[in-house]
């Protein structure tokens, strides 16, 4: 089969023909239509995420199985999946408690540890496809459809973990990012009142259309105050911070009112931060971190699109071919909302 594969640190895509991949017990192999080029697999192209080469990454998919292997019931021949980002196994406390990213025999991610959909096929554990719903129109929009496991999932997750109702404001640090624009989308649709923060102003017409209620130009270090004027004071309900520098982290705390949340998924969790105990304490303010999603948070959010709730936004597609020249504008930041790259 045709794969984009990388071959070393920080070396370009190349394409190769390699074998095509035959499922074992318990594994099935799809046909990639498409699949999503968001940060986090830049982060692997560019070799800030090392992995073992050479390596076929992408996990954003949406696809149709072709082969399924001994003892799979719960998938067959030609039925339309998207996939599950973790490798997880399914019968530890956390995978039985519904908090799978927590697994204690964590395997790592499709397209780091295992191939993954830069490819005609890709083979993964059955466990790890999810079918789409019916009513999803996943030939007319692949790259829509694919990308929901992952740009619609993590900011669902996100206004459940931090509890979003209608009278909260809720601010987004990093809203003109591929996860921010989306995570924008989802805490409108939660009906809270949204405010997009970012540095990069020319992403700040997108962030309205994607929900943000009003903007905050954070370049001049001012997004505090800024936050407590347009909040007369009270500061925000959830700060939601994709960039988690120690700058952004230290925003986001300051900027809670009482009885607040802030959320950290950003920044590879590399970053210290200072937070003061008695604003803590006095303000009973929760710091909490999100990764990803549970797989029936994968399934709410494929309903929540087939519903019509929300749509993701991928503004740029490819073919698979051209992966490098996607991934170098989702390097320099200039893909508003999510790019894709379309297989066939
Ligand atoms: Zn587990």
């Amino acid at each position: 089969m045709k794969a984009m594969v990388l071959n070393g640190k920080n070396q370009p895509f190349e394409l190769q023909n390699v074998a095509d991949p035959t499922p074992g017990p318990g594994e099935a192999v799809v046909r990639n239509l498409a699949c999503g080029s968001g940060l986090t697999i830049q982060h692997v192209r560019a070799g800030r995420v090392e992995v073992d080469y050479p390596r076929i990454i992408g996990h954003e998919i949406t696809g149709e199985i072709v082969a399924v292997g001994e003892g799979v019931t719960n998938l067959a021949v030609d039925d339309a999946v998207t996939a599950y980002f973790y490798l997880t196994c399914g019968h530890c406390k956390w995978c039985l408690r519904n908090r799978e990213t927590l697994c204690e025999n964590f395997g790592g991610y499709v397209g780091r540890e295992v191939d993954g959909a830069y490819a005609e096929y890709m083979k993964l554990p059955a466990k790890n496809f999810i079918k789409l719903p019916k009513e999803l129109d996943y030939k007319s929009h692949p790259a829509e459809v694919g990308v929901i496991c992952d740009a619609i999932t993590t900011p669902l997750k996100v206004t459940k973990r931090a509890r979003i109702a209608p009278s909260d404001t809720v601010a987004v640090f990093g809203a003109g990012g591929g996860l921010g624009i989306h995570m924008l989308m989802l805490a409108q649709w939660a009906h809270a009142r949204v405010i997009a923060v970012d540095i990069a102003t020319d992403k700040f017409e997108a962030c309205r259309k994607a929900g943000a209620d009003e903007v905050v130009d954070a370049s001049d270090g001012t997004a505090v105050e800024q936050l407590l004027e347009l909040t007369d004071g009270q500061g925000i309900d959830v700060a939601i911070d994709f960039v988690s520098s120690t700058q952004t982290l230290e925003e986001s705390f300051k900027s809670l009112g009482y009885g607040g949340r802030m959320v950290t998924l950003g920044g590879g969790g590399k970053n210290q931060f200072q937070a003061d105990g008695g604003p803590m304490l006095y303000k009973e303010l929760e710091l909490l971190g999100s990764r990803y999603a549970t797989k029936q948070e994968v399934i709410d959010a494929l309903n929540l699109v087939a519903r019509g709730q929300v749509w993701p936004l991928v503004t740029e597609t490819v073919p698979l071919e051209e992966a490098e020249a996607i991934h170098d504008r989702v390097e320099k930041g200039l893909v508003t909302g999510r790019a894709a790259v379309l297989i066939d």
